[in-house]
């Protein structure tokens, strides 16, 4: 059985390159009837931040990318948390060091910085040189005593270390290259490489599917796996995914193009911003130097602030977007993959039934923003209308907007009504206007001046306001037949007598068709909202 896993550690929000290796992990355990677990990485203590575990698992429920064993759902191999399993690494690393394959180290971080530099000024690479005679456990037991750091370092056999990797083949690794890595850290946590070794051979992981960055750790896991006695898993690393802009799209791009941005105003209000942020000033004088990076919230938080656009990165960041699930799974497919013969929109059973391992691209992919676009307008229109009905009532959960505090029903007429929109967040921006009490109305002032104060706009409008009372049956028809029939007599196009209607109910030019919004509107709240506007801007 396959048995695959994904392992993020939870040190910020799920980006898209995470997301695409549970993908894959996901489509090659769930299309052979295998299993995916879910495994929290979080032995970095330093590293961790209290929410980003549980948005993990939110993004992955998101996403639709469901696991047999992990966190809330347990397991035969729990804990699934690595920070709750250090008696599990301490049985191996002890047994590593009884057989003489590991060996403690005291070094301070000073004393290292000494032996690196030495190295660097003889254009070496830094490697710790292995003791002739292993440290004995008095030695250990002085070290501490004298306040050392006590670290246990892997004695990585001689000779060339070659790995089989689905996407590169054969890699060798030449004797030297990899040197005595630490596998247990002065805390006592194990390192990512010792726990990732053990954890994969205790929950049975038969195929490791993860990004290129971690083939150069690969020769040292395998090592570790010799020396246990453990099972090889089948390795693939995937090739990278660069942005538009050029260079790795990476989690860094949102703080940079926030760093950016407060640059270019010049003077800023550190202490507002801060505040806005959650932050100290120290810590947001730091972030603006480039010294440090803030929690995401904090990014976020201020960016909104400053009404700065960040570019999408993390999973989070698309679902806020207004993008479908199935719109990502989709495209985070096509990142360094591809079928036999391009297809490219699919729904997941189709992902499913043609997810090929050895199809995974050995170059790097482009993540293209209006092909992602693209694809959304697509399984917007593919999903179907319970389902988008659904996803548009988690969007505007999410975005606290004011529609959603409409029914069902109207809900429904909306997406009818916006049939064709390219996300979530173009329909929830065009139907806001329902929502809004007749005197809240928020004036688009490009529209107002574009479309009232220019060619008689009110003066239209006021003579659409006298039709529209007149009648008798409102219906969709009857509304299209007073705006053309007017359009006809001021021998104008449809647009100059329903734009003006257009902005008076809703504030600005892009609701979804006059009918519709007039209609859903209904013609009470139309023509007290005609009134408004044109005693505001009759002035
Ligand atoms: N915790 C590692 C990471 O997030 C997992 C790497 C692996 O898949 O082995 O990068």
């Amino acid at each position: 059985m396959i048995v695959t896993r994904f392992a993020p550690s939870p040190t910020g929000y799920l980006h898209i390159g995470g997301a695409r290796t549970a993908l894959f992990n996901w489509l090659l355990a769930r299309q052979s009837g295998g299993k995916f677990i879910l495994r929290i990485e979080d032995t970095d203590v330093k590293r961790n931040t209290p929410t980003a575990a549980q948005q993990v698992v939110d993004d992955l429920k998101w996403l639709g990318l469901n696991w047999d064993e992990g966190p809330e759902v347990d397991g035969p191999n729990g804990p699934y948390h690595q920070s709750e399993r250090r008696d599990i690494y301490d049985k191996y690393i002890g047994q590593l060091l009884d057989e003489g394959n590991a060996y403690h180290c005291f070094e301070t971080p000073e004393e290292l910085a000494l032996i690196r530099e030495e190295a660097a000024k003889q254009k070496k690479t830094y490697n710790y040189t292995r003791p002739e005679v292993f440290p004995t456990a008095d030695d250990v037991e002085n070290a501490r005593l004298q306040g050392r750091p006590v670290v246990v370092r892997f004695a990585v056999p001689d000779g060339d270390i070659v790995i089989n990797d689905v996407v590169r083949g054969e890699v060798t690794f030449r004797a030297g290259e990899i040197g005595d890595f630490i596998i247990q850290k002065s805390d006592g946590f194990p390192t990512y490489h010792m726990a990732v070794v053990i954890d994969d051979e205790l929950m049975g992981v038969t195929h490791v599917i993860r990004g290129q960055e971690h083939l150069m750790n690969t020769p040292g896991h395998q090592a570790l796996q010799d020396a246990l006695g453990f099972r090889r898993p089948v390795y693939a690393h995937m090739s990278v995914t660069v942005s538009e802009g050029g260079g790795k799209l990476s989690k860094r791009e949102r703080p940079k193009t926030l760093r950016m941005s407060i640059k270019g105003r010049g003077q800023v209000d550190t202490q507002k911003l801060a505040d806005v942020g959650g932050i100290t000033v120290e810590e947001f004088e730091s972030f603006t130097k480039g010294q440090s990076v803030p929690d995401m919230p904090a990014i976020d938080a201020i960016a909104k602030h400053l009404g700065v656009k960040l570019p999408e990165i993390n999973v989070v960041d698309f679902a806020s977007g207004g993008y479908l699930p199935e719109t990502m799974v989709n495209f985070m497919g096509l990142l360094g993959w591809s079928t036999s013969d391009d297809r490219e929109i699919m729904a997941l059973e189709e992902q499913l039934e043609c997810f090929d391992l050895t199809r995974l691209a050995k170059s790097n992919s482009l993540f293209d923003r209006k092909k992602l676009m693209a694809f959304n307008t697509e399984h917007m229109r593919m999903v179907g209308s319970e389902k988008l009905l659904e996803h548009f009532k988690r969007y505007i959960e999410l975005k606290k907007s004011p529609v959603a505090s409409g029914d069902d029903e109207i809900l429904n007429r909306i997406l009818l009504a916006c049939a064709g929109a390219r996300t979530l967040a173009e329909i929830e921006a065009k139907t806001r206007f329902l929502f809004f009490a007749d005197d809240a109305i928020e004036y688009d002032e490009k529209a107002v001046n574009k479309v009232l104060m220019k060619n008689d706009g009110l003066g239209v409008l006021a003579e659409v306001r006298k039709r529209l009372a007149a009648l008798d049956d409102v219906t969709a028809e009857a509304i299209e037949n007073i705006l053309r029939t007017l359009a006809e007599e001021l021998s104008v196009g449809l647009g100059k007598v329903a734009q003006p209607l257009r902005v008076a109910i809703c504030g600005n030019t892009i609701s979804p068709p006059i009918f519709d919004s007039v209609d859903m509107l209904g013609m009470n709240n139309t023509l007290k909202r005609i009134d408004i506007t044109l005693e505001k801007f009759s002035k």
